[in-house]
């Protein structure tokens, strides 16, 4: 590499560039004992369905805190995770953990579980998904997968198959982050999805920017036709919510609706009425 710059001419690193690969390789040593250390937890945001306003399910995010760094978010350890393979072991958890904690809610609300496109790839996953289910005792129903459009559009016989095989065991498939990837339209007619998430980039810039507007108006309609439940990203006031209700957008999720939360002392009603007594 330092050939190319010439004999008697030093490679130059930009300042800091040194100091940046160093700190990601400690990161990386890091997040592989995080697990080990229990040092992840998953915290909970609620969806609401706009037919009746009542929340039919969490999203499960993780969440890491790190001994000495404190929170470390999801966007910059996740894609970590993913190239080094660690995203097997993290994801196996997170269902784990998700199905676990679903198991205390009311029976009519759902869990949905973001899946990176490196599980959705491995032939591990059903087995990982399967085992989570049997574990916890869930029923395949009331679990949901979220996946982003660049994960379902690669067409490998994995994919293709683990799809087909999710379906069957009767849980319901998510497209995440709608509107960002590469998705064509060929693929929203030909996968077998049951939920599209329309990416909060949209959905916050829809009141003051006439195109994304358009867009937002245009996923909603599209769902509707095609019996795909449309679900809003990142919804933080009341003018939003009312746009999207005028729209005809099936549920919603964001700030105003309720913030992730760890449900640490969450109380299942059942649980409640069985105490009494
Ligand atoms: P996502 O799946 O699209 O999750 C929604 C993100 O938007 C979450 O960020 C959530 O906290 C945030 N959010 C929700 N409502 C609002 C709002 O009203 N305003 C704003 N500004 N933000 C809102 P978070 O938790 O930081 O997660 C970021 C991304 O990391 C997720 O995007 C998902 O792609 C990934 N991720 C999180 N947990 C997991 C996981 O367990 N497994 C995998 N593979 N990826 C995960
Ligand atoms: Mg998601
Ligand atoms: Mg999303
Ligand atoms: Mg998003």
């Amino acid at each position: 590499e330092a050939k190319r710059h010439g004999r008697g001419r030093a490679v130059r690193y930009a300042p800091g560039m040194i100091e940046a690969v160093a700190e990601r390789h400690a990161l990386e040593r890091d997040l592989r004992l995080a697990l080990a250390d229990h040092q992840f937890h998953l915290v909970f945001q609620p969806i609401m369905t706009l037919s009746n306003d009542a929340i039919v399910g969490y999203e499960a995010l993780i969440r890491w805190q790190h001994p000495t760094r404190g929170f470390v978010s999801p966007v910059s350890f996740i894609p970590m995770a993913e190239e080094t393979g660690l995203i097997m072991p993290i994801g196996a958890w997170v269902l784990n953990e998700a199905c676990r904690r679903a198991t205390l809610w009311p029976a009519q609300q759902h869990v949905a579980v973001n899946v990176s496109a490196v599980q959705l790839r491995s032939p591990k996953l059903l087995a990982h998904i399967t085992s989570a289910l049997a574990d916890s005792g869930l029923p395949p129903h009331r679990l949901e997968i979220e996946l982003t459009e660049t994960a379902l559009v690669e067409d490998g016989p994995q994919v293709a198959h683990t799809l087909s095989a999710l379906r069957q065991l009767g849980l319901k498939i998510a497209m995440d982050d709608f509107g960002t990837g590469y998705s064509s339209l060929a693929h929203l007619r030909d996968l077998p999805l049951d939920r599209i998430k329309i990416d909060r980039s949209f959905v916050s810039a829809a009141l003051h920017d006439k195109h994304s507007m358009a867009v937002v108006k245009a996923i909603t309609q599209m769902g509707s036709d095609m019996g795909i439940v449309t679900i809003a990203e990142g919804v933080e006031d009341a003018d939003q919510l009312a746009l999207l209700r005028s729209l005809g957008c099936d549920a919603v999720q964001g700030y105003l609706i309720g913030r992730p939360e760890r449900q640490m002392n969450y109380c299942p009603p059942a649980a409640i009425s069985t105490h009494v007594n």
